[in-house]
């Protein structure tokens, strides 16, 4: 099946179908996390969107190179050009090695994304291991005229840049705005305007992180690791640039100038920015207290949050939004969700045991046409779980025989299930493991009922029918035996 994606790139802000530079490869590149804390729901989104896009690109038979950085050098307090290093301040706080808190943080982000069913990208690389590529890349920048050196530092020349190229395409931002908007913090007096930012930065004495470079013993500036390393894996023009809607100004508008200056071409064809998170209607921010971990939500320990939350739920509640739309976290929406994806998973098992009829009283073939239509048109993933409800909806009237399904529309329709539920959703059913003790000692109580009932103690045996019936689960006899199911 031959499927055209529309996507909606942030440059031109407009739906554009996707053709990528050398079918049937992909180059994606997301922007990954600095690591010198714990991740949190922000960090979940991106993640979760990026991944879905991944696995739909495969499941479609594109093969993609999946780029996604650590940012371990080079993000300042503030994302400016000013403050301590965040890590290297971590490091100094805890009294470690700026690079045991890189691998610390970044151990745990991954045990994190793989509670998420997220995929490892093909490639994750570190800022602090491409060093050289960043200074390469600064050289050219200087020769292309567009960068200037203050007391060993490298700065980006935005007002000569934006005579040649237009400087804020991206984020829709106008120099003179950003001109008048701008205020000159303390320190900032080795630039020529306040809004060029940083490609290389002398190090004071006391910075650990340093590199030696033609300019002084430094370190890189933030925007510069992700124009190296995405040139250096996926090439000078690639397709896909991905990251959260905070990245756009400046650190994706830095990159599209770096590009520019560097290489005298964009390197990006496709920008593509998830939405934001809010919590209870609120941004997050430390200073609102309102930063909740995902160990956090996995635990319940948070003051906000009234209980604990399976990292399914969560997967499953950002998915039922679409990726460009804000999201609001609250425990009313979570908990919704955590019920819809129950629901989902009840009737994945129902659907094993339905027993075919001679004709279809619903259009499987259409449903499933619409789960891709949806995903085809910029991955609207909450009209792919509308339509797996119709699913749902169509698999408990067959199951009550109110409808009926042919055996290839069963196989159809548990195709589709599979599809899109697990390997382009990536949603798992919980603890199979935790399941499985379940189903071994609803069994065993099956059998203390079937000897009850030998014995023609059928108040036992009906004791335990209704006492199952009260936790939520249904046994059904028949002449095969009995079986039970969740209610
Ligand atoms: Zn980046």
């Amino acid at each position: 099946m031959q499927h055209q994606v529309t996507v909606f790139n942030t440059l031109s802000r407009k739906k554009e179908i996707f053709k990528p530079l050398h079918p049937p490869f992909v180059g994606m590149y997301v922007c990954g996390p600095t690591v010198y804390g714990d991740a949190h729901l922000g960090h979940a989104r991106p993640a979760i969107t990026f991944d879905m896009i991944f696995r739909y690109f495969r499941h479609i038979g594109f093969k993609v190179r999946y780029v996604r950085n650590i940012t371990d050098v080079g993000h300042l307090e503030n994302d400016a050009d000013e403050g301590e290093d965040k890590i290297a301040k971590k490091a100094r706080l805890e009294q470690l090695e700026p690079m045991e808190v890189v691998q610390y943080y970044t151990d745990s982000y991954h045990k994190n994304m793989d509670q998420l069913n997220v995929l490892r990208p093909s490639i994750e690389p570190r800022a602090s291991g491409h060093i050289i590529e960043q200074i390469e890349m600064i050289k050219k920048i200087i020769d292309a005229g567009f960068a200037y050196e203050t007391n060993g530092s490298i700065y980006f020349d935005i007002e000569k840049y934006n005579k040649s190229y237009n400087y804020g395409k991206l984020s829709g931002r106008v120099l003179e705005d950003l001109l008048s908007n701008t205020r000159v913090l303390e320190g900032q007096d080795e630039k020529q305007n306040p809004f060029d930012f940083a490609l290389w930065k002398k190090a004071e004495p006391e910075h650990i992180m340093r590199w030696p470079s033609p300019w002084s013993d430094g370190f890189p500036g933030w925007h510069m690791e992700c124009s190296a390393m995405g040139t250096k894996y996926l090439g000078e023009t690639f397709d896909i640039h991905g990251g959260g809607m905070d990245l756009l100004f400046p650190h994706h508008e830095a990159e599209i100038a770096q590009s520019n200056a560097a290489l005298g071409h964009e390197s990006v064809r496709y920008w593509l920015h998830n939405n934001m998170i809010t919590i209870n209607g609120q941004k997050m921010g430390k200073s609102l207290n309102n930063f909740i971990t995902l160990n956090e939500f996995f635990s319940g320990s948070h003051p906000l949050l009234e209980k604990a939350y399976s990292s399914m739920a969560i997967r499953f509640f950002i998915l039922q939004a679409h990726y460009r739309s804000t999201l609001d976290f609250s425990n009313e929406a979570l908990q919704a969700a955590e019920k819809g994806l129950k629901r989902l998973f009840a009737s994945m098992q129902t659907l094993k045991n339905l027993k075919p009829g001679k004709t279809s009283d619903s259009d499987v073939k259409m449903l499933r046409q619409s789960c891709y239509d949806a995903m085809n048109d910029d991955f609207n993933s909450p009209v792919v779980i509308a339509q797996l409800f119709e699913g749902v909806r169509i698999i408990n009237s067959v199951h009550d025989g109110h409808e009926s399904l042919t055996a290839n529309d069963l196989e159809l329709l548990t195709l589709t299930f599979n599809e899109f539920i697990t390997d382009i959703l990536g949603l798992l059913p919980e603890e199979t493991g935790k399941d499985d003790i379940v189903d071994n000692l609803v069994k065993t109580i099956i059998a203390l009922r079937q000897q009850a009932r030998k014995n023609k103690d059928f108040k036992t045996s009906d004791l335990i029918r209704d006492e199952l019936k009260k936790i939520g689960i249904a046994l059904k006899d028949s002449k095969e035996g009995t079986s039970w199911e969740m209610l």
